[in-house]
């Protein structure tokens, strides 16, 4: 299976919604990434963890086709992030962001991880990120995620780093607070103007939207609805896990044509649709590919639209 090798967060999250709570969960931008991806790559992951790492949560992602050579123990506390949602899941409310060890993390990739073609710059500092990408050689596919955390405290940063992306995913109100823009669509140019062709915008219940600038300047878009569920318990963790089908999917199948970006976007909706269904990472840790495979089917046939009568512009009557 081709790599991918994501930098991103390693954390432990405090997330209460109107359903329930969870008090130090294992999460983190990287981790939600990783476990997706796992389902159809192999994932080298990069990042620090504190002292106070459980053994069972490094058990559990290296059961799950994840590389953790690149994973850090070192001394200190692991990123912490506390976070609240109303009845509105798409508005997630940061109460605390305690970067702990990822504050001074200076990631030092091995040879074999430089070589790497594929690469997921997780929601992390953005000089971070570039850390990363400046150490791996031929990087042919790069992708980056980022939230208001960073584009508020580090938005040069992050515009430095979007310079040598392909592919920014972000969810509305970041693309909306990151350009200055309400319209998506002009958001959008703004981002493609920065440096990434693609721009992916999560939607949350809504969707996904995808945005590509050919060399004309002209823009194609792309839009899927949100798998419809009825019962969603923690939102945490959905723009990772969404992200993780995304690139697990192009890199699985070697591919980043339009096509395949279209596939990958409902991937990472399927992907995500999943993750929202139970608390942390609950959802994943039994998830099995013939579950993937299904909803995946679901989503070609809740999108499809059949010419049953050709309509006729000229046809009134
Ligand atoms: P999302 O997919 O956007 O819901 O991401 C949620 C994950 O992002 C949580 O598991 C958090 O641990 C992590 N996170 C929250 N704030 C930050 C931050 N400032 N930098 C990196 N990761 C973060």
């Amino acid at each position: 299976m081709p790599p991918i090798l994501v930098v991103g967060s390693v954390a432990y999250d405090t997330v209460k919604t109107p359903f329930g709570e969870a008090s130090e969960a294992l999460g983190g931008s990287a981790t939600y990434f990783s476990v997706s991806a796992g389902f159809f790559a192999h994932v080298s992951l990069v990042a620090a963890v504190g002292q106070d790492f459980k053994e069972e949560d490094w058990r559990f992602l290296e059961s799950r086709n994840i590389d953790l050579q690149g994973l850090k123990r070192v001394d200190g506390k692991t990123f912490r992030w506390v976070g609240e949602y109303g009845y509105d899941l798409n508005d997630a409310r940061t109460l605390d962001t305690q970067l702990n060890v990822l504050a001074e993390f200076q990631p030092n990739l091995s040879d074999a991880h430089r070589d790497i073609k594929h690469v997921f710059l997780g929601n992390l500092d953005p000089k971070i990120q570039r850390d990363v990408l400046a150490q791996v050689t031929k990087p042919q596919l790069v992708a980056c995620d980022t939230m208001n955390y960073w584009i508020n405290g580090h938005f040069n940063s992050l515009l430095e780093t979007l310079r040598r992306v392909d592919i920014l995913i972000i969810n509305d109100a970041e693309a909306r607070q990151l350009t200055r823009e309400s319209n998506l669509i002009r958001a959008a140019r703004k981002i493609h103007g920065w440096g990434p062709g693609t721009v992916v915008v999560k939607r949350g219940e809504y969707g996904a939207l995808m945005f590509q600038r050919d060399v004309q300047g002209r823009i194609s878009v792309f839009g899927t609805p949100a798998y419809p569920l009825e019962d969603i318990f923690d939102p945490t963790g959905a723009g990772d896990t969404f992200a993780g089908g995304f690139m697990g999917y192009l890199a699985g199948v070697g591919r980043s044509d339009w096509a395949s970006l279209r596939q990958a976007v409902v991937f990472g909706s399927v992907m995500a649709s999943f993750n929202v269904e139970k608390f942390s990472l609950d959802r994943l840790r039994n998830l099995t590919f013939t579950e993937i495979e299904l909803r995946y089917k679901e989503f070609k046939e809740m999108t499809r639209i059949d010419d049953v009568v050709e309509w006729q512009p000229d046809s009134r009557v």
